[in-house]
């Protein structure tokens, strides 16, 4: 038995997982490290049950290391021969799994400018994993991949042409999530699979995407992740004129603003509580109420704009966090939906069952697992090279 390791690097955590290395890689071991900085915090499912403990200073240099010290007593001297990494941005050039050669590395450094907020820390993770595993086979996997068939009208922006030529695009983001939706839907439910798929991602990050035949056609993230819906703190779509407005008249640092669009928007911005939608749905407070009704607001318009781009919508699916679990905003979304043949069964709304339409659209809850799409990436990559 060998084994896959994926990572899934982000501003504030390294999430990792060990799969057993078959064809359709089997989850072994999964965990996180949270808190990076002076107080981090490993949470791991091992096969002898959770653990969690308290790290001191780990930072996403000595992240892997860490992780690989903690996940080796349970190999028992077997290899991991592939690993597999998420990568927010491959711009225009990568656009299905690619080992990550020295040269590909170098090209990923190049798109820093386009992903200032999240590429480095992949690119650290990728380095130190370079060291930890000499020799192995890495391979990165886009979250900008899934959206890389877009026509032109979904993938500019209308200002001057030069911007698009050097990369300024409406890329779009979870395509790892959504990739994996899109398989499970085929999986699962093969006979709407094929049709005009209308997916919504909820997580902390949120966005949407319209998939046809498999493919992604419309996105709601674009040139980066903080457009489209509201999310946990970030904004989504923002009138341009708003940002000229804290540049000139209140005289704000870009610093200043990327901190407000990125970390003190979404949900916590408009009710001044919280960025999680738990807390809002237990929230008495007249500003909580009005950032849910917000938030549910704009997937649904989002749901006809995802409608539109496909000619029509043959299901609607909801993931991550808030779209799994919250009963609460699924109906605020679903119920003003009639006239597109969107309604839900009330009970089972509330038991998160995984099909909950009543109307001729049928509407699903698919909980997503992007881990799962980089193993398999992994594996294939892994049987092409026949290092395994
Ligand atoms: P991330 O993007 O960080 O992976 P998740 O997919 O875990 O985020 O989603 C986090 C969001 O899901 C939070 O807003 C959290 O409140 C919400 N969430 C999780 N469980 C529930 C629940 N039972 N009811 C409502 N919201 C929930």
């Amino acid at each position: 038995m060998t084994f896959y390791f994926t990572l899934n690097t982000g501003s504030s955590s390294v999430k990792f997982a060990l799969y057993k290395a078959m064809e359709e890689p089997e989850l072994f071991i999964s965990g996180c490290i949270e808190r990076l900085g002076p107080s981090a915090r490993l949470k791991m499912q091992a096969p002898d049950g959770d653990i969690q403990q308290e790290l001191g200073q780990v930072d996403h240099a000595s992240a892997v290391v860490t992780i690989f010290a903690k996940v080796e007593p349970y190999l028992k001297g077997r290899s991991v021969v592939g690993i597999g990494h998420r990568i927010v941005h491959g711009g225009n050039a990568f656009y299905k799994p690619t080992e990550l050669t020295t040269n590909v590395v170098e090209e990923l450094e190049q798109l820093v400018p386009l992903a200032p907020l999240h590429q480095p820390y992949s690119l650290s993770t990728i380095r130190a994993a370079k060291q930890v595993f000499p020799g192995v086979l890495q391979i990165g996997c886009f979250d900008t991949a899934f959206h890389a068939g877009h026509t032109f009208s979904n993938d500019a922006f209308a200002i001057p042409r030069r911007f698009y030529e050097e990369g300024v695009r409406r890329y779009g983001f979870h395509g790892l999530s959504f990739d994996y939706i899109s398989s499970e839907m085929r999986r699962e439910y093969p006979h709407v699979a094929d049709g005009r798929l209308v997916i919504a991602h909820l997580g902390n990050g949120a966005s949407m995407c319209a998939v046809e035949n498999g493919r992604s056609v419309n996105a709601s993230t674009s040139f980066s992740a903080v457009d489209g819906l509201p999310m946990g703190t970030r904004c989504g779509r923002l009138d341009p004129g708003v940002m000229l407005y804290l540049m000139q008249e209140k005289k704000l640092p870009a610093d200043e603003i990327e901190a407000i669009i990125y970390r003190q928007s979404g949900l916590l911005g408009l009710s001044e509580e919280s960025s999680d939608m738990r807390v809002l749905e237990q929230s008495d407070a007249l500003f909580a109420k009005q950032a849910i009704n917000y938030y549910c607001y704009q997937i649904r318009r989002e749901v006809g704009a995802m409608a539109a781009s496909l000619k029509g919508i043959d299901a609607l699916v909801f993931s991550a966090g808030i779209g799994e679990n919250s009963a609460h905003v699924r109906a605020k979304v679903c119920e003003p939906l009639e006239f597109l043949g969107i309604s839900i069964d009330p009970e089972k709304n509330k038991a998160n069952a995984p099909e909950i339409g009543t109307g001729p659209v049928p509407v699903f809850i698919i909980p997503t697992n992007e881990e799962q799409v980089i193993a398999r990436a992994v594996a294939q990559a892994c049987t092409k090279a026949r290092q395994c």
